[in-house]
């Protein structure tokens, strides 16, 4: 039995003031035997926000690659476990594509996080480009095999994957449940009988009117949540529809 997971990605939103009225109203919200909720804010707010979970996980929106050393601006596994942290996203596709994260990258990220003992939580997901010429399954299942080729099949198992088409992100157009139903088997298959227990998630303009409908699909374990992870009742309401 997969517990479901929904997830905010709040990217450069927040403030201090913000985080102590959030955490607090969404603690009161949520039922954590029915759902895992997991938080990620800006790195800044990384230890805040974890001495702020009582039922609630954080982790952060991105990791280095790299253990330690001359890397301005990077956050390593290391700091983001040794501050309370037990998630982290990688491959999210606003930095595979302003970052210009190769597969590559984003799969040496996932692996310095599992050597740390973190969950990472990878992202994959076509452009819109990629969708109208049919390539969706294989976009996405290439940019899961770069992970397994580097971490091995049983790393990625044990992971959670976000299926995030990159034309639904932010933009309000939201796969339909069957489109994401469709990558979600396809991404389970891949995974052979150890994907039964993996948490696949959906990414893409989720908000408390669709939530229902997507969560309800047989391959879809909950979601990650952007835009709509900000306004602290209706991510309560996300998730409290898993
Ligand atoms: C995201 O950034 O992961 C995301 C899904 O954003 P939004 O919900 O705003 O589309």
């Amino acid at each position: 039995m997969r517990k479901p997971l929904v997830a905010a990605n709040w990217k450069m939103h927040g403030s201090d003031q913000f985080l102590e009225t959030y955490f607090p109203a969404l603690e009161q919200a949520i039922d954590s035997d029915k759902v895992e909720v997991v938080i990620f804010p800006p790195a800044v707010y990384l230890q805040k926000a974890a001495g702020l979970c009582q039922q609630l996980q954080a982790g952060a929106q991105d990791v280095s690659q790299h253990s330690e050393g001359a890397f301005t601006g990077e956050v390593s596994a290391t700091m983001v476990s040794d501050v309370g942290c037990r998630y982290v996203l990688v491959g999210h596709s606003e930095r595979r594509i302003r970052h210009r994260e190769s597969s590559k990258t984003v799969a040496e990220k996932f692996l310095a996080a599992v050597g740390q003992g973190l969950v990472p939580v990878l992202c994959v997901g076509e452009s819109l480009e990629e969708r109208e010429a049919n390539r969706t399954l294989a976009v996405v299942q290439s940019q899961i095999q770069s992970v397994i080729d580097l971490a091995g099949l049983e790393q990625l198992t044990n992971a959670v994957i976000a299926y995030e088409p990159v034309w639904a992100i932010g933009t309000g157009k939201t796969a339909s449940p069957e489109q994401a139903q469709e990558v979600h088997r396809a991404i389970r298959d891949m995974l052979g009988p150890a994907g039964q227990h993996t948490r696949i998630v959906y990414g893409g303009s989720v908000k408390a009117e669709n939530a229902m409908t997507l969560f309800n699909q047989p391959d879809i374990d909950g979601g990650l949540v952007g835009g709509a992870s900000l306004k602290v009742d209706e991510f309560a309401a996300i998730c409290g529809s898993v």
